[in-house]
């Protein structure tokens, strides 16, 4: 089941249509490499045959997923380890892999954090592709939650898991639609391909970023209407502002006179940081937004059950843990303009507080 998940995944991305555009110049050099934006069809094509065979066909009974999460967590946990050793390796037969030292302590570093930027399998970025499996993936989980509370809920989804599900679908949607915006993010740009990500997008997003559908496939409890609203209040001013953020930067790096709400970018550093929009804010108003989605995500659990804000928990400690890396970077990288930067632009994520 999982390797015909991960052919199906590549087969689409081979071969969907979609525009071809180049990303940045990747870290330490002028290499630009070429993308097929095709995400959107790719997802949206699975999603739907999820649901025709799942759901409304019954080839397959679309509780599979639910059914059988240790063996599939086993699976992709061993698969997790092969993929990352097959990187570490070819990255270091094709001379493009570089180690940072030698000695055990170098291996693990190495073998964790990856030694290839941006290895390429079947014609295809691997790490793009990874995220397509990522992403794609958690909404096939998602939709196998809501199957299995249907089953134990007289065929009827809970309000909860309405909005859950509601909520999961636009956030990754969106990330299709503007998947043009995460050529300019640190991950495509800057790290090197390993455990670390191998893991992140093939295990963790899939078991961890669903706790919540999962938990909630036990959960049928009624959600009063007003907390409701506050629910989908929350989680649309979220998405805007990790959207609008997100886009602000992707255009920037794109065309640097590209409007930023409707006026010209003001900058510091010979054009280098954005003064504009969400980034005169807030240093990372992205983070923002994505915390106040991950917050939304896990409210229709609730507030009985810890477990069910496992997401917004480890979302918000990774984001601390990448904004002091990012802000150790990006000292190094702009020095006296980061200072500047950061005197004009005293918060990174909320006003007044941090
Ligand atoms: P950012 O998109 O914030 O990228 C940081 C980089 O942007 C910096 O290294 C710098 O790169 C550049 N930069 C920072 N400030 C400015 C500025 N003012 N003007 C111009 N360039 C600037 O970080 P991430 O890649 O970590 O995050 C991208 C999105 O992905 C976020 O919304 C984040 O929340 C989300 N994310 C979600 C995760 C999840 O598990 N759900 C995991 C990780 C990220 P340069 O040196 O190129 O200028």
């Amino acid at each position: 089941m999982y390797a015909g998940f991960l052919a199906w995944i590549v087969v689409l991305a081979k071969f969907v249509p979609g525009p071809l555009v180049q990303g940045q110049p990747l870290e330490g050099g002028k290499e630009r490499v070429w993308y097929r934006l095709n995400g959107l069809r790719l997802a949206m094509i699975t999603w739907a045959m999820y649901y025709i065979f799942g759901f409304v066909l019954q080839t397959f009974p679309a509780t599979i997923i639910y059914d059988n999460m240790a063996p599939l967590s086993t699976t992709v946990l061993l698969f997790v380890l092969f993929f990352s050793t097959y990187l570490f390796v070819s990255g270091l037969m094709n001379g493009k892999g570089k180690r940072t030292g030698t000695g055990v302590g170098a291996f693990v570093h190495d073998f964790w954090a990856g030694v290839e930027l941006n290895p390429s399998l079947f014609g295809l970025d691997v790490k793009f592709l990874s995220l397509k499996v990522a992403l794609v993936g958690w909404v096939v989980m998602n939709m196998s939650f809501a199957a299995a509370q249907m089953r134990v809920n007289g065929g009827r989804l809970s309000d909860g898991m309405i909005f859950y599900q509601i909520f999961a679908f636009v956030y990754s949607a969106d990330y299709y639609w503007h998947e043009s915006a995460m050529l300019s993010t640190w991950d495509i740009i800057s790290e090197h391909f390993g455990l670390m990500l191998v893991f992140g997008d093939y295990w963790w997003m899939w078991f961890a970023f669903s706790v919540q559908g999962w938990y909630l496939v036990g959960d049928t409890s009624r959600i009063a209407p007003g907390l409701q609203i506050a629910m989908v209040l929350f989680f649309a001013l979220g998405y805007w502002i990790f959207r609008s953020s997100n886009s602000q930067k992707n255009a920037f790096k794109t065309d640097p006179k590209a409007l930023i709400w409707g006026k010209k970018p003001e900058t510091i550093g010979n054009g280098r940081i954005l003064l504009s929009g969400w980034w005169g804010i807030l240093r990372k108003a992205n983070y923002t937004g994505d915390w106040m989605i991950a917050i939304a995500l896990a409210m229709p659990c609730g507030y009985t059950h810890i477990f069910a804000h496992f997401y917004p928990i480890y979302l918000i400690s990774l984001g601390i843990h990448r904004a002091v890396r990012d802000d150790r970077k990006c000292a190094a990288k702009y020095k006296d303009v980061w200072v500047e930067y950061k005197q004009r632009v005293p918060y990174a994520v909320i006003p007044g507080i941090i």
